[in-house]
């Protein structure tokens, strides 16, 4: 049975303060937890006071990105071992806004998946088409180029030990959420081209809905079968919403 996991992705959000408030108020409403995993994807300069305030509790670390290349002449970039020496257990690759504001192609975030592995990071995978390929009918295409662009370059078993986050970029930071056959549709595509070359990943593989995911539409998308968790953008940035999401499992 594979395990549920909520993340959030704070993206350039926040300052100093607010993060360890934010971070503090998220690991105080756990309680027990539910057995579902979560964590925060924050910005690289708060990792290191978010690594001592969630090092002895359920919360997970992650990175919003990681560098593709393992060191060197590349500046601004931060690299997956350096991510590791800050308590980081997850990085996300390919993100939609890093795809298309900073030109993420297929083959880097590629390079970046298969940095972040090398380094022991669970890299979670951002895939995803626009409204206009959606209204396309192009969905399944994308997804499935952007998804074998890397399976070419790390090798399907790479998949044992990876996430991936199905997030339409019409969906993302619009208030507009897939509903929960169209992801599941996705979702279930996504885990058959896997299965195809090796089922027993692709029964264990996460698979996260990421796009306006809120407390109020969290628990009918979670109940799908195919759906392992969200990626939660703006709602993960107050504490109680990420909470309710997190409770709705
Ligand atoms: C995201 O940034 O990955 C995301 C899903 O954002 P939002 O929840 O705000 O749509």
């Amino acid at each position: 049975m594979r395990q549920s996991l909520i993340m959030g992705n704070w993206k350039m959000n926040g300052n100093r303060e607010s993060s360890k408030t934010l971070c503090e108020a998220i690991i105080a409403g756990l309680g027990d937890g539910n057995g579902a995993e979560i964590a925060i994807c924050v910005p690289y300069v708060y990792l290191s006071d978010l690594q001592t305030l969630t090092s002895n509790s359920p919360l997970a670390l992650g990175a919003q990105n990681v560098a593709n290349q393992e060191s060197g002449a590349y500046t601004g970039e931060v690299s997956a071992s350096m991510l590791k020496e800050f308590g980081c257990k997850y990085a996300l690759v390919g993100h939609s806004e890093r795809r298309s504001y900073y030109g993420d192609t297929d083959e880097s975030v590629a390079e970046r998946f298969c940095q972040a592995q090398k380094q022991g990071l669970i890299p979670v995978l951002c895939i995803g088409e626009t409204l206009e390929e959606r209204e396309q009918g192009k969905t399944f295409h994308v997804v499935n180029t952007q998804l074998d662009a890397v399976i070419a370059k790390a090798g399907l078993a790479a998949f044992a030990n990876a996430v991936i986050a199905y997030e339409p970029v019409w969906a993302i930071g619009t208030g507009r959420t897939a509903s929960d056959e169209q992801a599941q549709e996705v979702h279930q595509a996504i885990r058959e081209r896997i299965s195809a070359q090796d089922a027993t990943i692709a029964e264990n593989l996460q698979i996260l809905y990421g796009g306006s995911m809120k407390a109020d539409n969290a628990k009918g998308l979670l109940a799908m079968p195919d759906i392992d968790g969200g990626l939660i953008g703006g709602a993960s940035l107050d504490a109680q919403s990420f909470l309710k999401i997190y409770h709705s499992i």
